[in-house]
């Protein structure tokens, strides 16, 4: 029997109506700025998806081009003006960035209560001990959480997933994604596994949990010698690649996980499919940031 797929773009859908209807009841429109370095056609794909969704939800988006070279001085001045201006609620500064800016003091430039990607210092804090597991941890707030690490848990209890007291492995230990997935998901009760390009046994490691989030960005990391049945697989990874059995087909380039989806499917108990899972939850969390971001201001 196949895999039950997790369908990202379905609850995307979901609450695209719900996101919809809380902006129409919104005294002004909640506005996202987009700061984007250079112009990758990989982050103008993304970007556009961000655009797109906002339109759905009634939302704006005000989208800023710094050139390829611009030095850390232009970067902060945009930032700065972003951070007074009252009819910006949300700050991204889309990712990766150039190698010759620093990443960190960027992130911490945006004012938190903007940081819609939830990367400056006071909001990776916020969750790291709102997980913490104590009496008092529903005093914590949660501040705001990277998009595609709250976009994950959504997809999980979606679909009933059983979280609590389950083994799970995360491969991928960045900011972005393994490190802000491993504190929800403790905060969910899991028991939790933090998997690495250092790790080894990468294979007898998957088999020994129950839900595996893979966010590595290595296409075919896990195949069928990782697998069990009834696993849960939720494949965050996004590889480009070329491929296909014609010549044309060959030239094409296609997204895949770092999951081998035909391998897994047959094995597992449910998977998110690449594109269509992770990709979609991650615009969709986002703008519940945003709007959260709005109330927290207004
Ligand atoms: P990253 O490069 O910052 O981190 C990758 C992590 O994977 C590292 O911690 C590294 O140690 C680990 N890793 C690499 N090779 C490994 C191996 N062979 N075995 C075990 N661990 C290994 O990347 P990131 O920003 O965390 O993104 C990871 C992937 O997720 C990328 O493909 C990225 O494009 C994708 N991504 C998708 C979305 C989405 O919305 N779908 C969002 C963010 C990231």
């Amino acid at each position: 029997m196949n895999a039950k797929i997790l369908d990202g773009k379905k609850l995307q859908d979901k609450i695209a109506v719900e996101l919809k209807k809380e902006v129409a009841g919104l005294k002004t429109v909640p506005n996202l700025a987009i700061v984007q370095i250079g112009e990758m056609p990989q982050s103008s794909a993304y970007i556009g998806m961000k655009k797109k969704f906002s339109e759905k939800i009634g939302a704006k988006v005000h989208h800023i081009i710094l050139p390829l070279g611009v030095d850390q001085k232009g970067v902060f001045s945009v930032i700065d003006e972003l951070n007074k201006r009252k009819d910006i609620h949300g700050i991204i500064v889309q990712l990766p960035i150039p190698k010759h800016l620093d990443r960190y003091q960027i992130m911490e430039a945006i004012d938190p209560s903007k940081d819609v990607d939830g990367l400056h210092s006071k909001n990776s804090a916020l969750v790291y001990e709102s997980a913490y597991g104590g009496k008092d941890q529903k005093n914590i707030p949660e501040g705001l959480v990277p998009a595609t690490a709250k976009g994950i848990i959504s997809l999980l209890k979606e679909n009933k997933v059983k979280i609590g007291g389950i083994k799970t492995l995360i491969i991928g230990r960045s900011l972005l994604v393994g490190k802000p997935t491993a504190m929800l998901l403790l905060k969910e009760n899991a028991t939790v596994t933090v998997a690495h390009s250092k790790t080894k046994d990468l294979n007898k490691l998957c088999k020994e949990n129950d839900i595996i989030i893979v966010a590595a960005g290595k296409a075919g990391l896990i195949g069928k010698g990782a697998l069990k049945k009834g696993q849960v697989v939720v494949d965050v990874g996004t590889n480009a690649v070329k491929g296909g059995k014609t010549l044309e087909e060959h030239e094409k380039i296609k997204l895949v996980g770092d999951v081998v989806f035909k391998e897994a499917e047959k094995i597992v108990g449910a998977i998110s499919p690449v594109p269509g899972g992770v990709g979609p939850m991650t615009v969709a969390s986002l703008f519940q940031n945003l709007l959260k971001a709005y109330n927290m201001q207004v």
